[in-house]
């Protein structure tokens, strides 16, 4: 027996969450690693007994996820290598570790005890550069000194721990109603009711679930994911209610670089999403909520999992939900470290512990969601937002923002600014203000190169754009889109096409491969760019970069191959002259650039 009784136990107990076993196939997976078992042959043939499935197919979804890849070692070392962090140094914490351990990443001491492993986000920007060992709570704002030190025992590097940096705030002059104030985290059930809590629930438990959702499509409500669709409206979508199981699946796999403020509400304020999470089950009229969050969140993971645990036995969650007035069920599962898991069909597919790779729609999840059955989608932050929408109404959000882009949202700064962070902010807010007011602008001597407004699948802006309200439609007409509102700043040492490097890296790391045009345009994209970057371009080059993203754009299954394309087109159309400086003088005109 590979598998401990220990981790058979607790395989069986998570088997009980799911409509269908396999639901518990990723969360098996984690419970196998944590006992410190090696993934092997033997470990899938018991898991595929356990699951009714086939050995090679367990085999074949777990090689799907990077986590279930990791290089054997008593210290998996991960360095975030996200362009934030890449910006403040990552690579040089490579270099340091490289040395130190006389590995390359990507290898393994002869000895066993050390393994170093590049990632490509790790979900903590403000604090870069940031690092995880062996999956346990980051450790941020890492320096070479700090390198080394951990590099003294794998011990050492497992066990070290640092308080957890402050890096969310609500400005002063701003009434928040996401983030708690004053630094403050409101884990407990009662310091969360204390403020008001739950009163959202008992009043939507009042009205009928068209009236709830009628009053957040009036809100006008955008999905806060990326899409920024109107949340009541998508609820509409939903069929009516038949015998059949329904679902809310939240989307708390937040991986997009230059993002982190899912995590931030998570880990300060969880019962805000649980409670929104009951206001749109209702809206729904779900029978149960799925979280699917990103494995490396682990203090995030482990708050939001006490929390459900309080709402049970508090009795509001479980057999006869308060507030729900029947059953009603929620439950955490963790992701692999697959960005395209945060994809709303891709993560369905994971939650069934299936790989991560996007369906083809129609159908769309209302009517093929979950296990067959109709399912919402819902990131974290949107459904933040209900509880302040119940119970201040429709007129009071709208007026929190534009016209057309209502409430607050969680403005994420990060890169060459003196105070990244996230900022709860109107939507409308201007990006000259998230920059230089409240991002504390640049260093000294320093002035601004290019801003990517929205996580690093958004196109980029230049310096001369920076005077536009940041909100869906001002940013849309300036050409590029608001996404997730992370905000990645680069100053004049800044390479761009550098810059662009790290993010076709990033693109072609995470390809699913399911479509010839993503697959092949996301490793042609960075081929040619890295050539570029190496003063090895030609002129044709650029040509065919745009002839790669003619290829993927608008053509494959899910929306990566766009955002691939986008942010290459993006680098290319508004920094052209410094891809041209690249060619022409065959070498990188940007000395102190970052190393990538
Ligand atoms: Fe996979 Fe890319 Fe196709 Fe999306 S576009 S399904 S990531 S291959």
């Amino acid at each position: 027996m590979a598998l401990s009784e220990q981790t058979l136990a607790k395989i069986r107990e998570e088997l009980s969450h799911y409509p269908n076993p396999q639901g518990a196939l990723l969360r098996a997976l984690h419970l196998v690693r944590e006992d410190r078992t090696t993934l092997s042959e033997e470990v899938y043939s018991e898991l595929a007994s356990i699951f009714g499935m086939r050995t090679g197919e367990v085999a074949e979804i777990a090689s799907f996820y990077s986590l279930f890849r990791q290089p054997p070692a008593q210290a998996v070392i991960q360095v975030c290598t996200g362009l934030p962090c890449c910006i403040l140094g990552a690579r040089e914490i490579v270099s340091e570790f490289e040395k130190r351990l006389g590995i390359c990443a990507g290898r393994t001491t002869a000895d066993g005890r050390f393994a170093i492993e590049e990632v490509e986000c790790l979900g903590s920007f403000s604090t870069a550069p940031v690092i995880q060992v062996n999956n346990s709570p980051y450790l941020e704002g890492i320096t070479p000194e700090v390198a080394a030190i951990l590099t003294g025992s794998p011990a050492m590097a497992i066990g070290a721990r640092q308080p957890t940096p402050a890096t969310s705030w609500i400005p002063d002059g701003i009434e928040g109603y996401l983030l708690p104030p004053n630094g403050e985290r409101w884990l407990k059930l009662s310091e969360y009711q204390e403020h008001g809590g739950y009163q959202a629930a008992e009043k939507a438990s009042r009205m009928a679930p068209a009236d709830i959702a009628r009053l957040v499509q009036d809100a006008n409500l955008r999905g806060r994911g990326g899409a920024g669709f109107n949340a009541g409206m998508k609820w509409s979508f939903m069929p009516p209610r038949n015998e059949r199981p329904r679902y809310l699946a939240v989307n708390a796999d937040e991986s997009e670089p230059g993002t982190f403020k899912d995590r931030q509400l998570m880990e300060r304020n969880p019962h805000l999403l649980l409670e929104g999470i009951m206001i749109a089950s209702m809206a729904i009229q779900a029978d149960a909520a799925f979280i699917y969050i990103r494995a490396e969140y682990v203090e995030a993971y482990q708050i939001v999992n006490d929390a459900i645990a309080e709402n049970y036995r508090s009795g509001l969650f479980g057999a006869d939900a308060k507030f729900m007035k029947r059953r009603f069920d929620v439950h955490i599962q963790p992701g692999a470290g697959a960005y395209i898991c945060g994809e709303e069909s891709g993560m369905l597919e994971s939650m069934e512990g299936k790989k991560g790779q996007p369906r083809k729609r129609p159908p769309f999840p209302a009517q093929f969601g979950l296990w067959g059955n109709s399912t919402t989608v819902n990131n974290v932050e949107t459904l933040a937002h209900l509880p302040a929408i119940l119970t201040r109404g429709a007129d009071w959000f709208k007026s929190r923002g534009t016209k057309k882009s209502g409430g607050h949202t969680l403005f994420g700064v990060s890169g060459a600014v003196r105070r990244p962070g996230i900022y709860e902010l109107p939507l409308g807010t201007r990006l000259r203000d998230l920059i230089f007011k409240y991002g504390g602008g640049l260093d000294e001597g320093r002035n601004l190169k290019a801003i990517i407004p929205g996580g690093v699948s958004m196109p980029v802006l230049k310096p001369e754009q920076i005077d536009i309200p940041m909100d869906h439609d001002s940013i849309r007409a300036a050409g590029t889109m608001l996404g997730t509102a992370g905000v990645v700043v680069m100053d004049d040492q800044t390479c761009p096409v550098r810059a662009a490097l790290v993010v076709a890296r990033f693109f072609r790391h995470e390809s699913c491969g399911q479509c010839t045009q993503c697959r092949e345009g996301t490793g042609w994209v960075h081929k040619i760019l890295k050539r570029i970057e190496h003063g090895e371009g030609t002129p044709q080059d650029l040509e065919t970069v745009a002839d790669c993203c003619e290829f993927m754009d608008g053509k494959c299954i899910c929306a990566l191959a766009d955002a691939a394309a986008m942010s290459a087109r993006g680098f290319l159309t508004q920094f052209r002259e410094d891809f041209e400086a690249h060619i022409r003088e065959l070498r990188c005109p940007f000395p102190e650039s970052f190393a990538s």
